[in-house]
């Protein structure tokens, strides 16, 4: 088997394995070649087994070599127990392989699963099994084990013993990572891989404020490959960074190009994996080819999945912050696709969030989804992000993704990823989408983030501040039964409000009418009572001696069926004096 290096093996040249006593590498090569043949000859088919324990580094770590040690040693005594000992071997690690007759290896793997869940261990680790199955004399055994382990490496990130036969469709999955693999450089070199870009749209004006660059695989013999074909081979054999290196190389091509054409210049997003921040430094890779081409950091958005960043928190929390440092954009791509999403937004700094695309998806058929979406756009841009939806498909996903302030859109609605020659084609024959000027990049964002079912974005001062979310409308829930008030909850808005006009204010208490001052029961209390007993929603203007004028609405929001109480929420509309349109209302006035 070429991953032991079976033929120079010097572990391997010892006829027993020294931990578990079973047959080592070298003998059971021989043994399993002769029982095979034999098994075949007597009409059956035979059926190589291939064993890897998940999670033996870990469990090493937490308890020792010794508990590792004892563990193989469990497992080597369950196989030998359940299929005969010459039948059986460790090929390393916590690699074992063992051949039987193929009738036989169902039942017997379940027996092992079941043995090994009972077995007394500090804590059961799951296997998984690959099977190859011999069916004719003329087999190679190096291949069936080798065969047997690709159908075990398959299994992944699993919980539970589970088994993987090798079949058609995983063979012609392992051809073509072999291609994929084995013609990459090639493929770089001879430009198969293409970097084709789509572009973002600012919602406001409707023009391109960023491209994505994406890779496409165009093969001499198997044709277009999209990146969901060769990413994930990519990031298995630990070249993706490759990959993404080459892309910003050629974005810089690319903008050399734009500016001789003269057009404008918008930031490009590339997309990083995790095996990028594993294989090289990115950060210092993607920096070092920006600057010897002379170019701003800020032309290059660095696209990050949610997952990439779940996967080791904190050492990705310093490379982001290196790369925003550096002056690079993060983005966060497929936001809402893990389950880590809103963890990862409370301690990473982000620039925007990419909404994943099945959010626009189910926008057509569910009110819930629009619902869920309008709430996160809120909370984005309550923590100050900018914001895209990718999916865009459709008109009515343009109208409803503006109303509620997504910054920028991307889809099939507006074009698809491309190739450079076609966006300067598509430019020249006045068919592109014109693109942003940069200059006015910071005018149209502010303009783009307010949600137009939000009353509080024209109430606040300071639009981009976190603490606006706070900023709002003042409001406050009064409890009412026949003879007495009370506040239930109010907003700081509220409490500042009615500490700065109002002498006397109604407090968490009860309080009976009468002791109430007789110009707020006339003016206040007597509507809002009618709006508590009838549930009609009232507009109430309550004059004060001053000339002051308090502007509210108020609607009942419900009644308590054991005591009758009813509760009315009273929103502060405005407050006027003699001067039309002057307001008491804080921070209202421009700066
Ligand atoms: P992504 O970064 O989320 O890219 C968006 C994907 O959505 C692209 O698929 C794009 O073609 C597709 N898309 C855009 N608009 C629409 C639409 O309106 N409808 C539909 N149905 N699809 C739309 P693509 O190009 O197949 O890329 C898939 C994923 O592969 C990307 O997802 C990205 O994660 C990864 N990828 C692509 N190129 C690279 C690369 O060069 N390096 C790395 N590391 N990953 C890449
Ligand atoms: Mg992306
Ligand atoms: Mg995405």
């Amino acid at each position: 088997m070429k991953e032991y290096g079976f033929e120079n093996s010097s572990a391997a040249s010892g006829l027993l394995d020294h931990l578990t006593g079973l047959p080592a590498m070298t003998l059971f090569l021989d043994l399993a070649d002769k029982g095979c043949r034999k098994i075949v000859q007597d009409g059956e088919q035979a059926a190589i087994l291939f064993f890897d324990i998940c999670g033996m580094k870990n469990y090493n770590h937490k308890y020792g070599f010794a508990e590792g040690d004892s563990i193989l040693k469990a497992f080597a005594a369950i196989l030998e127990r359940l299929f005969y000992k010459d039948h059986c071997s460790r090929f390393i690690q916590d690699h074992f392989v063992v051949f039987c007759s193929e009738k036989e290896s169902g039942e017997k793997i379940q027996a092992l699963f079941d043995e090994w869940q009972e077995s007394d261990l500090k804590q059961t680790l799951p296997i998984r099994v690959g099977v190859y199955v011999i069916d004719s004399e003329r087999f190679d055994l190096i291949t069936a084990c080798d065969n047997a382990k690709a159908a075990s490496d398959v299994i992944r990130n699993t919980f539970i013993s589970r088994v993987n036969y090798y079949d058609k469709a995983l063979q012609t999955d392992l051809e073509k990572r072999d291609h994929i693999v084995s013609n990459f450089d090639r493929a770089l070199s001879e430009q198969w891989i293409q970097v084709y870009y789509q572009p973002i749209v600012r919602t406001v004006n409707g023009r391109v404020c960023d491209e994505e660059a994406l890779s496409r695989w165009v093969d001499p013999e198997r044709g277009m490959l999209a990146p969901d074909e060769f990413i994930g081979i990519l990031e298995d054999a630990h070249l993706i960074y490759k990959l993404d290196l080459y892309v910003v190389e050629q974005i810089i091509r690319k903008i050399g190009t734009m500016k001789k054409e003269g057009l404008h210049i918008v930031p490009q997003s590339v997309n990083l994996s995790r095996i990028d921040f594993e294989e090289c430094d990115i950060v210092e890779e993607i920096c070092k080819r920006m600057d010897e081409a002379g170019l701003e950091h800020s032309l290059l958005n660095i696209e990050i999945t949610e997952s990439i960043v779940a996967s080791d928190f904190d050492y990705m929390k310093t490379q982001i912050e290196r790369f925003r440092n550096l002056g690079f954009q993060v983005w966060m791509d497929d936001f809402g696709s893990g389950y880590s999403s809103l963890d990862v937004l409370q301690d990473l700094t982000f620039d925007l969030i990419k909404f994943d695309m099945r959010f626009v998806k189910r926008l057509d058929d569910s009110m819930n989804s629009r619902i869920i979406l309008t709430e996160l756009m809120r909370m984005a841009t309550a923590l100050g992000l900018e914001t895209v939806c990718e999916g865009i498909e459709s008109k009515e996903h343009v109208e409803f993704l503006g109303d509620i302030g997504c910054c920028k859109l991307q889809g099939y609605y507006y074009a698809k990823p491309m190739p450079l020659n076609d966006i300067l084609d598509r430019y020249r024959n006045g068919e592109q989408i014109g693109f942003e000027n940069p200059e006015e990049s910071g005018y149209f964002d502010t303009l783009g983030r307010i949600n137009l079912y939000d009353l509080d974005w024209i109430m606040a001062d300071n639009m981009l501040n976190t603490e606006r979310v706070y900023e709002s409308v003042p409001m406050v829930i009064m409890e009412l039964n026949d003879e007495a008030v009370r506040i239930v909850r109010s907003n700081a808005s509220y409490r500042d409000f009615s500490e700065r006009t109002f002498e006397r204010n109604i407090g968490k208490e009860f309080e009976r009418f009468e002791t109430i001052p007789e110009h707020h029961q006339q003016y206040f209390l007597a509507p809002m009572l009618q709006c508590a007993k009838s549930g009609t929603r009232m507009l109430v203007d309550e004059q004060f001696a001053n000339n002051t004028t308090v502007h509210t609405f108020m609607r009942r929001v419900a009644c308590n069926p054991i005591s009758g109480t009813k509760s009315v929420a009273v929103a502060i509309l405005s407050v006027t004096d003699d001067a039309p349109g002057a307001s008491y209302l804080k921070n209202t006035e421009e700066p």
